[in-house]
């Protein structure tokens, strides 16, 4: 046993610890608490909402066992394939685990399983800071269990896996994802031997299902650099097989002696940007895609050096096939980054010369999203001159202010036609037909110019003039 000096009883405080502990003795078993839970109990992270218990023996039996010394009584949730069961209690997700040991088939992440000592179970975890254990057990409780020296690793900043990396990745390709998603969780650094065995063994990754790389991707994105996640990812040689369209925009041409930005290390400072103003994923996905459109757009004018025409229509249109790819919702969540990548060089467009009917064709355009738009621009400032850096901030900083200005007059935001397509009916008498949705257009395009104000009286004297150039009588 590798048992350590180490008391951590103040670690299991909660009292979840003691009924699991009772119940373990009461079924005569060996438990302990491991992995994440303990890792973030050292890092002073904060109280972590799952736990993960391994016992040696049968866990799902100590789920039953735990369940039924609970006041609640919860639910037990068994996973039969993997033996494992999960309960929840007070907003706690409770993971048991039969001790075991793992054998994998080249083709597949799934192991064969054997039961095993708690050594076997330690083994198989990925990372050496994942490995950690405290017992439960009445000769030893609180003790921690760190055989591969976890807790140097974990006062060095360090991800290293127990057992030869090469094995462990190539096992297991997740574990590749997890390394870096960790490192830039945590800030920690991955081990030399790790990131050579990522590499050798990136093509592993393959065999890993989309939705298990885009809940890392996920986690990666939340973090509060993300750049350090797909700094590794591309380091690695990950980040082409994942998001190949990311790394299409890396490189910086030169014609004639006009360089255009390496777009990809702008996009990641864009990602690192916009992770001080929000937390919301999905605009963080819009930073992390806003210009993808870049590459099969690029194209050299002589006149007027390099361009990227039309990038964001052909960029938002790249965030559906990536989001099918990823099986990423194919919801309002793809329709919102499809918006943000779309109209996120529209406020640029505008900020030097902040009309009115800009504002309100703008604020029309984003509808709700007008603020997670501004946002994403202020984050797409890189420039490293620090006067120009200034006066792009203004000019956002104008425009916001215009936003709030015609919004006070025109309330733009959610536009509803002042007059409907049911009342020009009725007036003129019209079945459904192209004419109504001219006038209502013109009514829209009207209000948006400035010419009339946002209000149903307005609208309808207009509407009557322009039926009249129209040859349309009121009834
Ligand atoms: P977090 O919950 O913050 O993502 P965690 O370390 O708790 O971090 P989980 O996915 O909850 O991660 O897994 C719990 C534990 O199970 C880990 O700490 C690790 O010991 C082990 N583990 C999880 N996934 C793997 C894997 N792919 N290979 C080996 N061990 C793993
Ligand atoms: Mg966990």
């Amino acid at each position: 046993m590798y048992l350590c000096s180490m008391d951590l009883s103040n670690a299991l405080t909660h009292k979840i610890f003691k009924v699991v502990s009772d119940s373990s003795t009461s079924l005569e078993l060996e438990t302990y608490v491991i992995g994440g839970y303990v890792r973030d109990f050292l890092l002073e992270r904060g109280f972590k909402k799952d736990i993960d218990f391994v016992t040696i023996g049968n866990g799902i039996a100590l789920a039953k066992e735990v369940s039924k010394n609970l006041p609640e009584n919860p639910k037990v949730s068994i996973f039969k394939n993997f033996g494992t069961a999960m309960l929840k209690a007070e907003g706690i997700d409770i993971e048991f685990v039969g001790a075991r040991k793992e054998s994998y088939d080249h083709n597949s992440r799934k192991p064969s399983v054997e039961n095993g000592t708690l050594e076997d179970d330690q083994n198989r975890r990925d990372f050496t800071i994942n490995a950690l254990a405290i017992s439960l057990n009445k000769e030893s409780y609180g003790k921690l269990l760190d055989p591969f020296n976890g807790i140097e690793d974990l006062e060095n900043k360090i991800i290293r896996t127990p057992l030869d990396p090469d094995i462990t990745y190539s096992d297991d390709p997740l574990r590749m994802l997890r390394a870096i998603r960790f490192a830039c969780q945590l800030d920690f650094n991955i081990e030399q031997n790790s990131l050579d065995a990522i590499t050798q063994n990136k093509e592993r990754i393959k065999i890993i299902s989309n939705e298990r790389v885009t809940e890392e991707l996920h986690k990666i994105l939340l973090c509060k650099k993300p750049s350090i996640g797909f700094g590794l990812l591309h380091k690695t040689g990950l980040l082409p097989l994942i998001l190949p369209e990311l790394t299409a925009l890396e490189g910086i041409d030169e014609i004639e002696g006009q360089r255009h930005k390496d777009n990809f290390w702008h996009t990641l400072e864009v990602v690192d940007n916009i992770a001080t103003a929000t937390d919301d994923l999905w605009l963080r996905w819009a930073a992390l895609l806003h210009d993808i459109g870049k590459a099969p757009t690029k194209k050299f004018d002589k006149k007027i050096g390099w361009t990227f025409h039309g990038h964001e229509f052909v960029g938002s249109k790249m965030v559906y096939k990536l989001f099918k790819r990823l099986r990423l919702p194919l919801n309002d969540k793809m329709k919102f980054v499809q918006k943000m990548v779309f109209m996120s060089s529209r406020p640029i467009a505008i900020s030097e010369d902040v009309t009115d009917s800009a504002v309100r064709r703008l604020v029309f355009d984003a509808g709700e999203s007008i603020e997670d738009l501004m946002t994403l621009c202020e984050a797409d400032i890189t420039t490293k001159n620090p006067k120009k850096f200034k006066q792009y901030l203004n000019n956002f900083k104008k425009v916001r202010q215009r936003i709030v200005e015609v919004e006070e007059r025109d309330q733009i935001r959610n536009f509803q036609p002042p007059v409907s397509g049911e009342e020009i009916m009725e007036t003129f008498n019209l079945k459904p037909s192209r004419e109504i949705g001219i006038l209502k257009d013109a009514i829209k395009e009207a209000i948006l110019e400035g010419e009339i104000p946002n209000e149903y009286e307005a609208a309808k004297t207009f509407m009557f003039e322009k039926a009249k150039t129209m040859g349309l009588k009121k009834i």
